[in-house]
């Protein structure tokens, strides 16, 4: 499973986050016998289960799966089929990595800063870019499948990848691309290079917290690659938002890359991981 794999190329939890999630998880009575979490967590809530379950909350105001995915990798398949409650409610914790969940006469504030991957089917029914199996109600069955997502809630995501169906005689097929390993190889070197980046700023970790000037200093983009993304963001409407996070996505593949300067191919690879398929 893809999204269990995104968990194993990750750098591995520092003490300091292994303290965190266990801490989590201890409140969740959920912590094992070790008494402490040292792998990054993995979860993967069903879409009918309850908003208490998932954001967190109940009568106890426990920590849902968003809090125990904590330093670690949020996967929501079928994500459209979430109730938009859910859906609304991951806006706050995507931007500032914690939950706030109400009980009677208190809130309770819960860490919550994950990886979220989401997956869904173009359509309701499945068979949208099949073209072997055609979807009866195109193209307004994806329409409003997808329109379930609010465009808010969207331009929160970095990257989306467009997977088309894999036929069953091409699962034999030899493996292509890096193994888990080689990859977690290049996100630690890359995760380094970052920690050492905001030695600074203690409150930033990764690129993805670097925000107003700092994320200026870190990009240096040139005056030419700044007219250029201007020209590509006016093209597409890239929100405010969508453009800073184009900025940190570039600066993440130049360091995935071992490049000290964001250049203009990590700007437009970093464009097409936004704007998605044509
Ligand atoms: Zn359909």
């Amino acid at each position: 499973m893809m999204a269990a794999r995104m968990a194993s190329i990750l750098p591995p939890l520092t003490a300091m986050k292994a303290l965190e999630t266990s801490m989590v998880h201890s409140v969740a009575g959920i912590l094992g016998e070790a008494g402490i979490c040292t792998d990054r967590p993995f979860c993967d809530p069903h879409h009918s289960a309850s908003m208490p379950a998932i954001v967190g909350g109940g009568r106890s105001a426990r920590p849902g799966q968003i809090s125990l995915a904590h330093n670690g990798v949020l996967f929501m398949d079928e994500f459209p089929e979430f109730s938009r409650q859910v859906l609304d409610t991951l806006r706050q914790p995507i931007e500032t990595g914690e939950i706030v969940v109400s009980r009677v006469n208190a809130h309770v504030r819960y860490p919550s800063r994950f990886l979220l991957v989401a997956a869904a089917n173009p359509c309701k029914c499945g068979y949208l870019s099949d073209t072997d199996r055609a979807c009866s109600r195109a193209p307004l069955c994806g329409e409003d499948y997808l329109g379930k997502i609010s465009g808010p809630l969207m331009d929160r995501f970095d990257l989306r990848i467009d997977v088309p169906p894999v036929a069953f005689s091409d699962l034999d097929l030899p493996k292509t691309g890096d193994s888990s390993a080689v990859i977690a190889t290049r996100v630690a070197a890359a995760r380094e290079v970052q920690s050492e980046r905001f030695a600074d700023h203690p409150e930033m970790r990764v690129n993805a917290d670097a925000q107003g000037e700092v994320l200026d200093q870190i990009t240096k983009l040139s005056e030419a690659d700044r007219t250029y993304l201007r020209t590509i963001a006016d093209r597409f409407g890239l929100t405010a938002r969508g453009y800073h996070r184009v900025l940190r996505v570039a600066r993440t593949i130049a360091d995935l890359d071992g490049c000290l300067a964001t250049e203009k191919r990590h700007l437009a690879e970093a464009v097409s991981f936004r704007v998605g398929p044509a």
